[in-house]
């Protein structure tokens, strides 16, 4: 990982904006969500490819929902970020998700419900070794730091 997670914005987290949201031409909205609340965008990726929930009783279908379209990898990066971004895309059931959330907004349904997000650090650090080089990860300077972090 870039940076040393000193509590200073340098952690990252790991959010896939899933095919149906893709599809649905939904990708920017997602990543203006972020940027606007001031995480740094520091991989991004369009790709097809998904193996991480074997263990899932929900399986087949996932793994099908998952394998229908591109899909886009993104890596962020900020003060918190693994917390916040959990908070930002809401509960796992669409219907439960809170207005003002990503799913709340975007979706109504928990099998088609737009982006994934690491669920802790620990998580996030194994997922973005899962679908990122290390050599992806870009690292650079935002030049609104001072503005962001008190
Ligand atoms: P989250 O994505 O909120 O971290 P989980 O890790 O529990 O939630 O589930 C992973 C994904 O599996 C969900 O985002 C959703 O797409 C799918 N999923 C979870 N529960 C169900 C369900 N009951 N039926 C269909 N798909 C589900």
């Amino acid at each position: 990982l870039a940076g040393n997670c000193s509590g200073w914005g340098n952690e990252q987290t790991l959010v896939l904006v899933k095919p149906d949201a893709v599809q649905r031409r939904l990708v920017g909205d997602v990543i203006q969500r972020f940027e606007r609340r001031g995480f740094k965008l520091v991989a991004m990726k369009l790709l097809q490819h998904y193996q991480q929930l074997c263990q899932k009783p929900f399986y087949p279908a996932l793994l099908a929902y998952m394998m229908s379209g591109p899909l886009v990898a993104m890596v962020w990066e900020g003060y918190n970020v693994v917390r916040s971004t959990r908070a930002m895309v809401g509960d796992t059931n669409s219907a439960d998700a809170k207005p003002g959330t990503i799913r709340g907004d975007l979706s109504m349904h928990v099998s088609r419900n737009v982006v994934h997000a690491s669920d802790s650090v620990e998580t996030a650090h194994k997922e973005i070794g899962f679908w990122f080089q290390r050599d992806e990860l870009v690292a650079w300077e935002s030049s609104d730091r001072d503005f962001t972090y008190g």
